[in-house]
């Protein structure tokens, strides 16, 4: 039968409007069946699926894509030899920080989790640096080392606190949504410890002042950052740059720190006389026992220290530790010029009397492995002016060559006296 006029027909599948599969008019010209709708619904609600899906497992693949503690702390011992706990600490938090940017927004808890910017405590030249510079070359993200010393309150001569993160957007060709995921490495924190421990007495330009302007970075605002550093002035155009994703790392040697150590944990030790094996133990490494509240008692305000909730030490590099600094990690000293050797087709070998000596002669001038390198150049000089005119293919350093050198360069000058 025909259809009458007043009747309707499906637009999709022809169906004629009947009690079974009513049509219905959707607007003029379109005309649906029920059958036709439950279709259209049904393959809406499958795209939705598959749209998520595909959401959530580009969302994985991306959390996936932050190196777990266990492979972070593998890379950092390719470059870095011992200094463990530190090794363990900076992994966990770092993790812990890459998984807190990439988790999405509006989960349906409200569990904020907050970021963990982080302190190192050692002596100089144990590695504190690098361990920062190692981890950002593995996440590839900007970074930059910073020097507190440099910053004063503003008003007072010295850097804004912001100018830290110009060097961070310089990093990264002022892309300011990179920055801002960011790993600024902020070096000698120490050195802005409130001077006293009366907070009111003089004014402290660059101890508590620069302190709380610090606050406002760590805890994650957005700042005002002057594009080519310094001192703000009114005619600047300023850059805004959310710190609330950029990891903090800050170091410092605390020198003086073990005492306060000490003199807490002797109030905790009780019964342990001061000769007793205990004691004695913990004198020669009590910097692996500090505490928020030594950093307080060195002059740290309590609210910087809120701000860095994971604290570790690292510990002083002894002579096995800077004979394996030598060799050892991927780039090690000896690697590197043995390369540079190897591109003259020269064959340079280090024999063992030679890297006892320079790390002999690092620990006798207390260049820790700083000096490791220093010393190193300065054997190699004459060396590497030689050699690559030299018809021998192979180049021994042993002992006697690293003495000779040193006596020549009058290295002994370097000597720092107690
Ligand atoms: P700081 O603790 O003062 O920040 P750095 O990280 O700048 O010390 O170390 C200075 C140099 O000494 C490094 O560039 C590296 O060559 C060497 N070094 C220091 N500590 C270590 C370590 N634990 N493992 C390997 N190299 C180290």
């Amino acid at each position: 039968m025909a259809p009458n006029k007043q009747t309707l027909v499906c637009s999709m599948c022809g169906n004629v409007d009947c009690a079974s599969t009513p049509v219905v008019k959707v607007f003029d010209g379109l005309n649906l069946c029920t059958d036709c709708i439950g279709f259209i619904d049904e393959a809406r609600d499958t795209q939705l699926k598959m749209r998520n899906a595909s959401k959530k497992s580009g969302a994985s693949k991306k959390k996936n894509s932050i190196p777990k503690p266990k492979e972070i702390h593998e890379f950092l011992n390719q470059y870095i030899i011992g200094q463990e706990e530190a090794k363990k600490y900076l992994s966990v938090a770092v993790y812990n920080h890459y998984k807190r940017i990439n988790e999405e927004k509006g989960g349906d808890d409200d569990v904020d989790i907050e970021k963990s910017n982080i302190i190192l405590v050692g002596p100089t030249g144990t590695g504190k640096t690098l361990l920062a510079k190692t981890i950002a070359r593995l996440l590839d993200v900007p970074f930059t080392i910073v020097d507190a010393t440099v910053l004063t309150e503003a008003g007072y001569v010295g850097e804004d606190i912001e100018s830290l993160l110009t060097r961070l957007l310089q990093a990264c060709d002022y892309d300011v949504e990179r920055a801002q995921k960011g790993i600024v490495f902020i070096d000698e924190i120490d050195k802005i410890a409130r001077k006293s421990d009366n907070p009111s007495i003089t004014r402290d330009v660059s101890g508590e002042g620069v302190q709380q302007g610090l606050l406002k970075l760590l805890e994650g605002s957005t700042v005002l950052v002057p594009p080519n550093g310094g001192r703000k002035h009114p005619e600047q155009k300023l850059i805004p740059v959310d710190t609330k994703d950029i990891l903090f790392i800050c170091g410092g040697a605390f020198d003086g720190i073990e005492r306060k150590i000490a003199s807490r944990l002797n109030t905790q030790v009780v019964g342990f006389g001061h000769d007793g094996k205990e004691m004695k133990k913990q004198r020669e490494n009590l910097m692996k026992y500090v505490m928020p509240q030594d950093l307080k008692s060195f002059g740290l305000i309590p609210e910087i220290i809120g701000r860095l909730p994971v604290l570790t030490s690292l510990e002083p590099l002894d002579k096995e530790a800077l004979l394996r600094i030598l060799t050892e990690p991927k780039n090690a000293i000896t690697r590197q010029y043995k390369k540079l050797f190897a591109l003259d087709g020269v064959k340079l070998e280090f024999d063992e009397s030679a890297l006892n000596l320079i790390a002999d002669k690092a620990i006798e001038y207390k260049l820790g492995a700083r000096g490791l390198r220093s010393i190193v150049e300065t054997i190699m000089v004459d060396a590497m002016y030689e050699m690559p005119s030299n018809p021998d293919k192979k180049f021994v350093v042993d002992a006697d060559y690293v003495k000779r050198q040193l006596e020549k360069a009058h290295f002994e000058k370097t000597k720092i006296e107690e």
